[in-house]
């Protein structure tokens, strides 16, 4: 049989597509992936112990567009989540982002209504502000602001997480987690915040539900022949695509270190970070995230990693305009694959998606199909 699409890797991205294709136009599509599980970076399994443990790190759900949430909904209900951070700076658990209380927490007493005062004059309440903006702020005071928060949350968590200082990345990935000048404690602002409510491996299974999908999971893109299909998405990374020719893309992996414990409770937020001590960046406890009640608890520390190539995954693209210049040449490859193929996803994009993201992706590639099926010609390459 011939399968009218080939899409490769069953995460957020491809599941998406998937799911359209199969619903919107009634075509069928081969989905497959090399792991063993579907969900991609955001499968999800129970422990030995019978607790939900994200496989790949934690993963919240939250996002600013309606659309994706109106999407997903149609294959999970969800659990109302509010994910909240502690860093442990100094032997005190400061909320991060570092917002007004994390400020009077670590600043001396005397000068916290200056610096309080000058922020609200200058940003307003309620002002989130990238650490890297507020660094080069023109008041001193505000500048000591920025050197507290820069020197006691971010500049070794950085150096731990990436091997890169803040400066030496695109000033978007520290704007993730801006400066807060209110007491809002929640790790994230979105309208949209939840946990699907059973999990995200029934979310995925239910996106896939189609007899016009076929599943096939411990199957490489390299296991298929090219007479299987007529078109093809691909969302694993484009370096491995043409056997790293132009040499690897680099990525930060990490090692999950995952360990249970015989209590209810282990820590007092759902995250804690360490910026300044040991070598992982931050311990997440499964339970706050699922909301799922078991005398015992498990927690994930996860350790930041070079990524190589067959050894470990690649997690996070690293965005320097190095790095995306080589992603773009292999992007021009594409055309030598002689046949139409739509690339998207974290990996094959080469960008720091949430899985939100990933899903808009997916949807504004599957709006704009009809354009690109009607031009017909290889290669069916969305630009992103
Ligand atoms: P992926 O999930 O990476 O899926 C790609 C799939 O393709 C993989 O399953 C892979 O096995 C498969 N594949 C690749 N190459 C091949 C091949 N040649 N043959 C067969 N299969 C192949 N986002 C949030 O919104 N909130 C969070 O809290 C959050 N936390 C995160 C924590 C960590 C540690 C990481 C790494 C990411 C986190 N994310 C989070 C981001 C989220 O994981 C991604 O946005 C999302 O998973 C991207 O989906 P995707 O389908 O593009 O890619
Ligand atoms: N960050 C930091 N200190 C913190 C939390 C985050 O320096 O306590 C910086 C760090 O550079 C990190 C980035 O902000 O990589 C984005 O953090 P986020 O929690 O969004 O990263 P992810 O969950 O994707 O690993």
């Amino acid at each position: 049989m011939t399968f009218d699409w080939l899409i490769v890797g069953a995460g957020f991205s491809g599941c998406t597509l998937a799911e359209r294709i199969a619903s919107q136009l009634r075509q069928t599509v081969l989905l497959i992936d090399r792991r063993p599980y579907i969900g991609g970076n955001a499968a999800d399994a129970l422990d030995s112990h019978g607790i939900l443990v994200h496989v790949h790190g934690p993963h919240i759900f939250h996002t600013r567009s309606r659309e994706v949430w109106d999407y997903l909904s149609a294959f999970t209900s969800w659990r109302p989540y509010q994910h909240r951070v502690r860093a442990l700076v100094d032997g005190l658990a400061v909320p991060v982002p570092f917002n007004l209380d994390s400020l009077k927490a670590l600043s001396p007493p005397s000068a916290f209504p200056s610096m309080h005062q000058r922020l609200i004059d200058a940003f307003g309440e309620d002002a989130e502000i990238p650490i890297l903006r507020l660094r080069q702020h023109d008041d001193p005071v505000i500048r000591d602001v920025a050197t507290l928060a820069y020197e006691k949350v971010f500049y070794n968590y950085t150096l731990k997480q990436w091997g890169l200082t803040p400066e030496q990345l695109d000033p978007a990935v520290t704007a993730r987690v801006p400066v807060r000048l209110s007491r809002d404690d929640r790790y994230f602002s979105d309208p949209y915040q939840a946990m699907p409510a059973g999990s995200y491996t029934s979310l995925f299974q239910r996106m896939v539900e189609s007899p016009l999908i076929t599943l096939s999971l411990n199957t490489q893109f390299l296991d298929v022949p090219q007479s299987g299909y007529r078109r093809l998405v691909y969302t694993g990374s484009l370096d491995e695509l043409f056997g790293y020719r132009r040499g690897a893309l680099p990525y930060r992996s990490l090692r999950f270190d995952v360990e249970h414990l015989p209590v209810q409770r282990f820590q007092h937020a759902a995250t804690v970070n360490y910026p300044n001590t040991e070598l992982f960046t931050r311990i997440t406890e499964m339970k706050y995230l699922t909301g799922q009640t078991a005398p015992g608890t498990t927690i994930v520390r996860e350790y930041p990693q070079p990524h190589q190539p067959g050894v470990n995954e690649p997690y996070y693209p690293i965005p320097l305009a190095a790095h995306r210049n080589l992603h773009e040449a292999y992007l021009a490859d594409l055309p030598s694959l002689g046949r139409p193929v739509l690339a998207l996803g974290r990996l094959a994009d080469y960008r720091y998606y949430n899985m939100d993201q990933a899903v808009a992706r997916a949807l504004t590639l599957f709006n704009s199909l009809p354009g690109l099926l009607s031009n017909g010609t290889p290669p069916l390459q969305a630009t992103t």
